[in-house]
Formats: structure tokens, sequence, C-alpha cells
């Protein structure tokens, strides 16, 4: 199990109340959440081992610099994976990742990559099966069948986590998961900052990729207006053309070189974490 640990946090803060307290009174909503989301994940799936990917880049300058646009609302409005963490959050990040190296589960980032990038890393080097954890719809472009590899999406929460493999990806999408990619550059994502092409949506993306492919596909079919093409869209669909490539380049994940360290549980750590920041019971229901 890959878990994109950043949207679990997210999720955890929102979900729960800042109310809820360590023993010196700092919140600890989000470490509290973490953990039981990530357990009635695990109850629900079973996997021999956890992966938490951390996003030591949530916005990698080589992105922005293909689309300066990408995540470019998201620095100013401290919305989830932003810089502006809120700030009773920050504090709780380097703890979640404390307690889960001391349960045994390696916390993994590298420089330069997203979670996303590192979740990509693993699980196509994974030689079994793989369930991967994250509210990032870029993670449908990994969902496999024939490697076994499936993304349980969180949507609107844990408990009502959506499970895609290919057969839910096109129900969902109209596309195949390897041009889920070519879809999101088309129909544009607003929470990414991927403009997409004007007057071009979901269904009408998926369609145009259904008759032509791939992105390149399209913009190939947009210089001859071949039908479903209509005059306008191959219009826009060239104007956009250069711009939808770059944007092909930031979605893809980039699977970097990353390597998952061997972390054994600490039962001594636990005991001081469990103490120092309120979470006892969250553990003793962990282990249970
Ligand atoms: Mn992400
Ligand atoms: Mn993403």
């Amino acid at each position: 199990m890959l878990v994109d640990a950043a949207t679990l946090y997210f999720r955890a803060f929102h979900a729960l109340p800042t109310s809820l307290t360590d023993p010196q009174g700092r919140p600890n909503n989000a470490v509290r959440g973490f953990l039981d989301g990530l357990r009635v994940l695990r109850d629900a799936h079973r996997p021999d081992r956890i992966v938490a990917c951390w996003d030591e880049d949530w916005r990698p300058q080589w992105r922005v610099d293909l689309l300066p646009t990408y995540k470019a609302h998201r620095v100013a409005d401290g919305e989830e994976g932003g810089d502006e963490t809120p700030d009773q959050l920050a504090p709780q990040v380097p703890v979640i990742a404390e307690v889960l190296q001391a349960l045994g589960i390696p916390v993994v980032g590298a420089p330069a990559m997203e979670a996303d990038d590192v979740v990509a890393a693993l699980a196509l080097a994974a030689q079994e099966p793989v369930d991967i954890v994250s509210g990032d719809r870029d993670l449908v472009q990994l969902v496999s069948d024939a490697a076994q590899r499936r993304l349980l999406y969180l949507g609107t929460g844990v408990g009502k986590h959506t499970v895609f493999d290919e057969a839910a990806v096109e129900a969902a999408y109209g596309v195949r998961p390897e041009r889920y990619a070519d879809l999101a550059v088309l129909r544009g994502d607003p929470s990414d900052g991927l403009p997409g092409a004007a007057g071009i949506g979901a269904k009408t993306a998926a369609r145009y990729l259904a008759a032509f492919g791939d992105l390149e596909g399209v913009l190939a079919a947009a210089e001859t207006v071949a039908p479903p093409l209509t005059a306008a869209k191959a219009a826009v669909l060239r104007e956009a053309a250069d711009d939808l490539r770059s944007a092909l380049r930031v979605v893809r994940l980039q699977p970097g070189a990353v390597t998952v360290p061997e972390v054994p549980r600490d039962e001594a750590a636990l005991q001081r974490l469990g103490d120092r920041h309120g979470i006892t019971t969250a553990l003793r229901r962990w282990d249970a």
C-alpha cells in the first residue's frame, strides 16, 4: 500500500476539529485522523507492507517552468498541498512522519519530487500487487489490471473511498488509465492550474481521445478538421497546441530514483510519542 500522505493528512485535518489537542493543548486532530484513516484502509485491504510517500516538493520548479499556472493559485490560497499549510496543521506534519517511522512504516520522499512521482516510482518498480491511496486524480494514470495496481481514491473521506481498477477508470472518465493525462490536459483541471482547451469539457475530451487515440492524435486531427472535430474546436486546439503539449509533460508522473529504507518498529519511541502527542488511544487502536 503506497500512501500519498499529504492527501490523507489534509483530509484528516479538515474532517476533525482543532479542539482535539495533546496534553500541552496543541491541536492533534490531523495526527489522530491520519492514524485512524490509515488503519481503516489497512483493515479494509490488508497490505503486507505500507509505505508513506511524502511531498518533498509539492510544486517542482521544472513543472512551473513548463506551465507557469501550475498550482499557482494554491501558493496564494493555502489550499491542500500548498506551501501555506494551515498554521495548526503544519506542526502536526513532522509528528505524523515520526509516528509512521516508529510504527515501522517508511516515509519516502526525494528532492524535486511530488508524492505523485514517488508513488509512481515505487508502484512501477513493485513486483507485487499495489494499492495506491490518494485523493489526487493524477494517480489514476498508474492503474493497471495486468500489474495489479489499483487506486483507492479518497473522495469525500476514507470511509467512502472508491476503488479504481481499469474498468472503474473507464466508467468514470471514458478513457483508459494511460490516457488519463491526455484527458486531464484537454479538459483542464482548475485545482492544479491546468487551463485545458477552451470549450472542451471532460466528455468531449474523452470522445476526441476515443476517436484519435491520444493528445498528439487529437492535435493532428485538428490540422485537417477531421470529424467529430468541428472547425471551431479544431481552431481552438491548433491555437492551444503548444500549451497542451507542455501541460501533458506536467501532468505525466515522473518516476525518479527513490529508495525505501528498512524501518524497524520502535516501541520506546511509540510510548514516548503516544504520551507527548496524546495519541495513545489511536496507537492502541492501530495494534488492536
Ligand atoms: Mn500530489
Ligand atoms: Mn498531483
